[in-house]
């Protein structure tokens, strides 16, 4: 079952400076929200309070009507909350394959009895062959992570995320650094990887955010200045004026 998640009263801050101030959002289970603004309004801030990096000062999160306000990221994590954390997830030095058969052991086989391990080992393996070849790395399994491409290494992370089935996705920037002729190829496999969960994302490439979400959130100066359907924010005159630029 695919969770909500929400957050009341939400406040964060770093010294004096308020990084985020009485936010209250709703994201919608089996929905694709997007928190856009500029740089320094607080979307990355929000997305490590909802991701359990960061504790609120204020506020409270719920996923599924459980409170999880105070719960460290590992135990997010159980309950099917995924972040990506750009390229760093990877082993360099493992191939393509070992590193999606890894995220997938470290769940999988966790909770295994020693007579179950060999047949979940080669579960994992089936697992891990299924995803890559739905983000296009098939052919790649045993190529060195080292060795992919830039846009490459970008699907692999997103496999790893993916292979342990999450609820819920957090995806700091997912386009950030990917060019402009993979970018059509790379934005189908976000599309991919986000389909069917309640998905958060924060995102500066307009024309993503639009064609992908169900909802969008603008942030600025750590509060929530709009929120709605991409159409009302596209006409929302206070976006535009803070934001879009149009
Ligand atoms: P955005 O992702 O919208 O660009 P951030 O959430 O990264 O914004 O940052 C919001 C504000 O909080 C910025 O002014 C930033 O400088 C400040 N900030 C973020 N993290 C910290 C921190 N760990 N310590 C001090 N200030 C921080």
């Amino acid at each position: 079952m695919t969770h909500a998640m929400s957050c009341k009263g939400i406040g964060v801050s770093f010294g004096k400076f308020r990084a985020l101030n009485d936010v209250n959002l709703d994201f919608p289970a089996g929905r694709v929200t997007a928190l856009i603004g500029p740089n320094g309004a607080g979307k990355t801030t929000l997305l490590n309070v909802l991701s359990g990096i960061l504790t609120a000062d204020r506020g409270q999160i719920t996923v599924g009507g459980q409170d999880v306000t105070h719960m460290a990221p590992h135990r997010r994590a159980a309950l099917g909350i995924a972040r990506s954390f750009q390229i760093f997830t990877i082993f360099p030095e493992m191939t393509v394959l070992e590193n999606v058969r890894f995220a997938r052991q470290r769940k999988h086989l966790k909770v295994a009895l020693p007579w179950q391990l060999a047949h979940r080992m080669s579960q994992t393996r089936r697992d891990a062959m299924a995803v890559l070849d739905r983000f296009g790395l098939a052919d790649l399994a045993q190529t060195q992570a080292a060795n992919l491409s830039h846009g490459k290494q970008r699907a692999l992370e997103l496999a790893i995320v993916v292979v342990n089935e999450p609820e819920l996705l957090l995806l700091d920037e997912p386009l950030a650094g990917v060019g402009h002729s993979e970018m059509e190829e790379f934005s189908a496999l976000v599309g991919e990887a986000i389909q069917g969960r309640t998905a958060i994302l924060v995102e500066h490439n307009m024309d993503m955010v639009m064609g992908i979400s169900d909802q969008i959130v603008v942030l600025l100066g750590g509060e929530v200045l709009a929120k709605g359907t991409p159409s009302d924010i596209r006409s929302d005159p206070r976006v535009r004026d803070a934001y879009l630029g149009e």
